[in-house]
């Protein structure tokens, strides 16, 4: 055998599980067909979160005129913005390469596909190895009568390319990836439509998150259209005519310069062989795997977004530990509580379950509840919307769910998965005495909230729907 181990994609999951196989002292390689990092590094989590730090200080700057505070028109050079961006994109992605090298990781450069179970094939050669981990990641899905010519039409990675601001944005798809960039379309200027199909933007998170969201969107002047579906578009004088259905099936057209198709992602198992190794796939095309990231076949793990979801970095991170530590015999175990956050001004986060999951998995659910705008904080920073809403289970009183609609929410969203992963009650969060006046405050006053102790809001329950 070549190696102990080949881990296919460098991506956040692929990386991780490469250092680690190396640090437990298995031969290993990694292939890469296209950049060190992934989509995570190269054009997904970092580069959005350069140009959305931007964004929400230009937002922030701008919104300081009520504090008495006026920067003026601000002056962004594109040029020197982009630079910067891709500078943070080169620091990491050298980073991640020197921690390969330094945990002797072999960097083999091209496409991998399987021979079969114990060997790939890599432009001329074939390597084999006793195990492997497929890394290979997710790319975004396209919608038909909307062919991404990344010019007009752009998916995530063409959006990324501000090279200029178009007077008019849209955004197909209200979730994560939509919504951020239509935040750092409208920070930089552009009138920003964002169209859901679902009812609310952001359909996977909690109700009352996702519609303090859409009220902080909307308050910022970003158009939101909900139950929206595009249906074609043309190119007109003057833009691209984009016709759109709402619910009652009754059709307008919007004019605009640039249109993002941010609907949604599909796994990278296509193309790799995986009848050649007997690998199987779910109707999705997800590699279904078992708790230690094993496949259908005995050395052969699947990490990251080829193998589930949610999409999220963090998440193939951790199943990346999990695989290679099982492949070297030393395993560990990791939680499974994933938190997510949308970076947007304001931010949503959420960890756990939504209340109607809570239902569901036949919990008898209490809820609390915190209004940001009781928040002594949020006032001092010119904050006045966003909220905190906890779950848990009445009989045990565990913590099941947190979702927060507010600035940092995605820092404070860390607290609660702690508190979920310890098997915390709402009197643990509650009773633990939070530094005054931080936001973190909200999380313990929700927790109260849900007792019917909560100092500075209502305890008042809203009516179940
Ligand atoms: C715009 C955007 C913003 C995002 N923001 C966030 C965020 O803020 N937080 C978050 O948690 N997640 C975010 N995500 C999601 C995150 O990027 C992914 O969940 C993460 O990158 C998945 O990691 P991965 O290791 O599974 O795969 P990827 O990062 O997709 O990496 C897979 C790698 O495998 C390589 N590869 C594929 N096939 C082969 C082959 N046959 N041979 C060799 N190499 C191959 C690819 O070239 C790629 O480098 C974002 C995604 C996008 C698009």
């Amino acid at each position: 055998m070549d190696f102990d181990l080949i881990v296919i994609g460098s991506g956040p999951g692929g990386y991780h599980a490469a250092i680690r196989a190396g640090q437990l002292g298995l031969k290993t390689a990694i292939v890469e067909k296209g950049e060190i990092g992934g989509v995570c590094l190269n054009v997904g989590c970092i580069p959005t979160k350069a140009l959305l730090h931007v964004a929400t200080q230009l937002t922030s700057a701008s919104s300081m005129k009520d504090q008495g505070v006026d920067f003026g028109t601000p002056d962004v050079n594109l040029k020197k913005l982009e630079d910067w961006k891709q500078g943070v994109v080169t620091r990491l992605t050298g980073g991640v390469a020197q921690l390969l090298k330094a945990n002797k990781v072999e960097l083999i450069e091209g496409e991998a596909t399987f021979e079969s179970a114990e060997s790939i094939r890599v432009g001329e050669k074939s390597y084999s190895a006793a195990r492997f981990i497929i890394a290979t990641g997710s790319s975004p899905i396209s919608i038909p009568g909307f062919e991404v010519d990344n010019e007009r039409i752009v998916d995530s990675t063409g959006a990324l390319v501000v090279s200029e601001v178009p007077k008019r944005f849209l955004a197909i798809g209200g979730s994560a990836i939509g919504l951020e960039f239509a935040d750092i379309y409208s920070a930089l200027g552009s009138e920003v439509t964002v169209v859901e199909l679902m009812d609310r933007i952001v359909p996977s998170a909690d109700p009352d998150a996702s519609r303090e969201l859409q009220r902080a969107l909307k308050k910022r002047g970003l158009n939101i259209l909900t139950g929206t579906k595009s249906v074609s578009q043309k190119k007109v004088k003057g833009g691209i005519e984009v016709t759109l259905e709402d619910s009652k099936g009754e059709q307008s057209t919007i004019t605009v310069d640039k249109v993002l198709v941010a609907v949604g992602r599909r796994p990278n198992s296509q193309g790799l062989g995986l009848e050649a190794a007997g690998v199987e796939t779910d109707e999705r095309g997800f590699i279904s795997t078992n708790e230690n990231m094993l496949t259908n076949v005995g050395n052969i793990y699947a990490i990251g977004d080829v193998a589930a979801m949610p999409l999220l970095a963090h998440k193939a991170m951790k199943e990346g530990l999990v695989a290679a530590e099982h492949a070297s015999g030393k395993p560990t175990a990791y939680d499974t509580i994933v938190p997510s956050v949308i970076y947007t001004n304001p931010e949503l986060a959420s960890v756990g379950m939504t209340e109607a999951e809570a239902e569901e998995a036949g919990h008898k659910v209490r809820t609390g509840r915190f209004p940001l705008a009781a928040s002594g904080r949020a006032l001092t920073m010119g904050v006045d919307g966003g909220l905190v809403k906890v779950i848990a289970d009445e009989e045990t009183d565990l913590l099941l769910g947190f979702h927060m609609v507010g600035p940092q929410a995605g820092e404070l969203v860390a607290e609660a998965t702690l508190a979920i992963e310890m098997g915390a009650t709402l009197t643990d969060i509650a009773l633990t005495q939070h530094a005054h006046p931080t936001l973190s405050e909200a999380i313990m006053e929700a927790a109260e909230q849900a007792h019917g102790q909560a100092i500075h809001t209502s305890n008042r329950q809203p009516r179940r729907r």
